[in-house]
């Protein structure tokens, strides 16, 4: 057995998959290897494992070559805080590399009920079908009369089919259109959303995966899990002193805080009190002020185009009117998601905004109308589209608008503008069915900008294909490092330090070190950037939420070993990561998919001349070769080494990536 592990008998994992051959309708097990569960754990770690071998370097992500997986975290299915989640990987239709997207609520634990460890589609079916588990079988459904429906309905069809138990993962009308920031929704409304890998599901004509499962997680000792659980819960602070202060204060707070010009910054009490009472959009009004949240399409000031008027309309302060009951996860306690109803729109049951879609259709494109939003929020839900690239598409549609490079005769005489908020509903409608200039916007904003020409390009703000998040990496500079060198590009939830270090994570592993360094001292992040991006990984692969990572310490090693016996150290926890994170990147160099292209506002290039991310320019090369040096992958073009492939026993990538090198494009950052 490998070193960091040492196993003592088969438990927390069932040791296979089901291989579903979309081309053929085959369906199989297939068995993993049992020290496969010791270096990757589960989740995205087992698909790397899996994937890297078996997509091929040319395969289109749109066409049959591509793997779509569906893969629960290995605590996934047990009482263990926050552990509810699963994450869908396959090759990216945006970024040309690995593409991976996670989700909560009780969709992953039902992977595990049905027995598997995961759910693998190759292939592609010529007509729409689901696939359904029931009773122990598997087969392959016809989904004729589903396709055309949203994800929601498609969800509530197949529960008056099958009864209320069944769990399902569905893509609405974006995934089935091949939008390529299509996502997949669970729990009618959850979504695994970054990524494209809804269009990778639509290409496949696989409209839902239905799961009813009977099958207990194999614990190694239930009831010892199920105390710590108890004691963690117990310890929680759900009544923190500083926060009520700070809930009671918050219509001066964001703008005490930029005069003052403090950071963010969450304690464990305040992670707790607030995220359970208002979720992410606890901080929609202070991160537009602060320069957290990107405004007018990354070149604008919060308290200079959004003032605080406006964006208080967004807040999940204002969303309490409609709230009727919190949501969470399944084995989440802190339950950070609600339930709003809200009959003027006809919502009866929807589920509240997060901030990244408050962000991305509020500062981001100057809307302030909170109807627009909610409707905006329902209709993506539905279509099953990502809402941070969906709002990215639009800021961008809107600013090529104002420049006279697209015309009301490419919107189909739709007028489009900053805070035009009656124009987004019928530009989102018309990007998800392909109509007029929907159908170059439906291709994500880097494609588009290549497609339209006339330095449309100038107001696309990805990297690598992939829409930014709702998190300025102005402010946050570590940010634009895993924006441009995580194998998933743009993502705010990988492994940015900056990011991270907003709230206690250096509480949540007993003993961890975390490497110091300095928000804007560009040459002092490579090993705290590397070592979070090691860590992040463990923690995906098990199948934590990230924001288990700020609420407080919790038993991790107990918890894995009293699950499934395999009994790890903090050391193994930092290499298994390592493991994962070298091997998605070593799918990317097979892929010819590391590029460091990055849209200049997101740099500071030119300088911001108002505002709190005024004067800032990030020496992005500076901090993504140190990145990579700490990683032990070529300084230069990110290539994990031969060397580190040996020692994290990843030997068999070393074929591939010799083989391929010539598909490797590096293209130079800005
Ligand atoms: S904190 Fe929120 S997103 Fe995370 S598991 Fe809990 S309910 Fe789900």
């Amino acid at each position: 057995m490998k070193e960091e592990s040492k196993m003592v008998e088969k438990f927390g994992y069932f040791g296979k998959i089901l291989w579903v051959n979309l081309s053929t309708h085959e369906i199989n097990e297939r068995e993993i290897p049992e020290e496969w569960y010791h270096q990757y754990l589960g989740g995205y770690g087992l698909a790397a494992r899996i994937l890297f071998e078996e997509i091929p370097f040319d395969a289109d992500p749109l066409g049959p070559d591509n793997i779509l997986a569906f893969m629960p975290g290995l605590l996934t299915g047990t009482t263990t805080p926050f552990t509810g989640r699963y994450m869908v990987c396959g090759k990216s239709p945006l970024s040309g590399g690995w593409g991976d997207s996670n989700s909560g609520g009780t969709f992953g634990p039902e992977i595990k009920r049905c027995g598997y460890d995961g759910i693998i589609f190759v292939g592609k079916s010529e007509k729409p079908v689901y696939l359904l588990i029931k009773e122990g079988k598997a087969t392959i459904e016809d989904a004729s009369s589903l396709w055309g429906k949203d994800a929601i309905e498609t969800d509530e069809l197949l529960r008056i089919k099958h009864g209320n138990r069944i769990r399902v993962a569905a893509i609405g009308m974006a995934g089935e259109n091949l939008i390529r920031n299509a996502g997949i929704v669970n729990d009618k409304g959850r979504i695994a959303a970054r990524s494209g890998l809804g269009a990778v599901m639509g290409s496949k004509k696989l409209k839902a995966v239905a799961l009813i499962g009977a099958t207990k997680y194999p614990y190694k000792n239930k009831n010892s899990v199920i105390q710590m659980t108890k004691e963690y819960k117990d310890k929680m602070k759900f009544k923190d002193l500083m926060s009520r202060v700070m809930m009671k204060f918050n219509n001066i707070l964001p703008g005490m805080m930029r005069l003052i010009k403090m950071d963010l910054f969450l304690t464990e009490g305040m992670q707790v009190t607030m995220m359970s009472k208002y979720g992410t959009g606890l901080s929609t009004a202070i991160s537009s002020e602060v320069g957290d949240a990107p405004v007018k399409n990354w070149n604008g000031v919060g308290y200079i185009d959004f003032p605080q008027k406006k964006v208080r309309n967004l807040t999940a302060q204002n969303l309490e009117q409609w709230k009727v009951k919190p949501y969470g996860c399944f084995s989440c306690p802190l339950r950070c998601g609600a339930i709003l109803s809200v009959p003027e729109l006809n919502l009866k049951e929807t589920h509240r905004p997060e901030y990244e879609t408050a962000t991305a259709f509020g500062a981001l494109i100057l809307n302030d109308d909170v109807n627009t939003l909610l409707k905006v929020n329902e209709y993506l839900n539905r279509a099953g589209y990502d809402s941070i690239s969906a709002g990215g598409v639009v800021a961008f549609a809107i600013e090529c608008f104002e420049n006279g490079i697209i015309t009301k005769e490419d919107t189909g005489g739709l007028e489009i503008g900053w805070g035009k908020s009656e124009s987004i509903m019928p530009l989102l409608e018309m990007i998800v069915k392909r109509e007029h200039i929907g159908a170059i916007l439906a291709d994500g904003v880097k494609i588009a900008a290549e497609k339209i020409g006339k330095g449309a390009e100038k107001y696309a703000v990805h990297a690598n294909g992939q829409e930014l998040p709702m998190h300025d990496s102005k402010f946050g500079p570590s940010l634009a490092t895993t924006y441009v060198s995580d194998p998933t590009p743009g993502r705010h939830t990988a492994a940015s330090i900056d990011f991270m270090e907003v709230g206690p994570i250096g509480k949540f592993i007993k003993g961890l070190k975390i490497p110091k360094s300095k928000k804007h001292k560009y040459n002092s992040k490579g090993p705290a950037q590397a070592f979070m991006a090691k860590i992040h990984q463990t923690v995906n692969a098990l199948g934590f939420c990230n924001f288990a990572t700020w609420s407080g310490n919790i038993r991790l090693l107990d918890f894995i070993f009293q699950a499934t016996g395999i009994q790890l150290t903090n050391d193994d926890l930092i290499k298994i990561g390592y493991r994962i994170q070298t091997l998605r990147q070593a799918f990317n160099a097979k892929h010819g998919a590391i590029q460091h292209q990055i849209n200049t506002r997101a740099l500071g290039i030119p300088p911001m001349e108002k505002g709190p991310l005024k004067g800032i320019t990030l020496d992005i090369k500076t901090m993504v070769r140190d990145y990579y040096e700490s990683m032990n992958w070529d300084p230069e073009t990110g290539i994990p080494t031969n060397s580190v492939l040996e020692h994290l026993e990843l030997d068999f990538a070393k074929t591939s990536l010799k083989l391929n090198t010539k598909n490797t494009t590096i293209v130079m950052l800005p």
